[in-house]
């Protein structure tokens, strides 16, 4: 049985969407239509189930979608809704150079499983060079600039440019992973990007992905089975323990309960 045979069998039956189309969401522009946008998208996508909350994502705005993925979890399920369905929603990712081997064997994985591509946005060679002969390679972990400037560099940087024309942003943040990711919004516009940024996993448990991830048979990075939770660069993620908090494992040296690397760093 081919691959392609075997996720047509695996497709689910869509429920009707009649509900949920009756608003659309443009490419960002008058802030009272695009408020009014957000506010619809952010009402209909609880009550549908993943696929659905990526068809109706991709059904729902005009332009441009961009779903920047690390491979992990919940980017997984993500992508096999995105992949599975053929939807036009690109799928890429930041290659920062500090990647685990882990993390691009489930990449190489996920392409030869879908039979498709994700888009790499890499570090600027200039900038990358200048920042290495600056704080070293290891410098990253000599104080919190040094290691923000680190990931400006390498993912904020590139972000910019995977995001660039787009209207609308997915991701795989949810809103049990922190504090702080709980502060965030299922639906919002993003001012930095100037597009409608949606996290349609916002109200999943980990637990909820993780049943996804196996009903779905999704390739999954290998670190998960060794207490990896969450995962990042190499040098900046560790496994936790048991009851440790989820994010507990990225820049662990620092003391902050708020650490992300810039890319979500916006009310959204
Ligand atoms: Fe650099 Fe660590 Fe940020 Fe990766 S997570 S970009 S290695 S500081």
């Amino acid at each position: 049985m081919s691959v392609n045979a075997s996720l047509d069998e695996r497709r689910p039956q869509f429920r009707d969407h009649r509900a949920i189309t009756s608003f659309s969401v443009p490419t960002p522009g008058d802030a009272g239509t695009r408020a009014l946008s957000v506010q619809a998208l952010a009402t209909a996508l609880p009550a549908l189930d993943l696929f659905e909350r990526l068809r109706a994502i991709r059904a729902h705005v005009s332009g441009r979608i961009v779903f920047t993925t690390s491979f992990g979890l919940e980017d997984q399920a993500i992508t096999h809704a995105i992949f599975s369905q053929s939807l036009s929603i690109d799928v890429a990712t930041l290659d920062t150079g500090r990647l685990f081997p882990e993390t691009h064997e489930v990449w190489a994985e996920t392409e030869e499983r879908y039979g498709r591509r994700v888009a790499t946005f890499a570090p600027a060679r200039s900038s990358l060079e200048a920042l290495v002969a600056q704080q070293g390679i290891g410098g990253l972990r000599t104080s919190l600039a040094a290691r923000l400037e680190c990931c400006n560099v390498r993912k904020v940087a590139p972000l910019g440019r995977a995001l660039a024309g787009s209207a609308a942003w997915i991701t795989g943040i949810r809103a049990d992973q922190s504090a702080g990711r709980a502060q965030l919004a299922a639906v919002a516009f993003n001012e930095r990007h100037s597009l409608i940024k949606v996290n349609p996993l916002f109200d999943w448990t980990r637990e909820q992905t993780l049943d996804f991830v196996q009903a779905h048979g999704v390739p999954y990075n290998r670190l998960h089975d060794r207490g990896f939770l969450s995962i990042g660069c190499a040098p900046c993620t560790r496994a936790v323990e048991p009851g440790e908090p989820e994010r507990a494992g990225r820049w662990w040296w620092e003391q902050s309960d708020k650490k992300e690397c810039g890319l979500h760093s916006e009310a959204t």
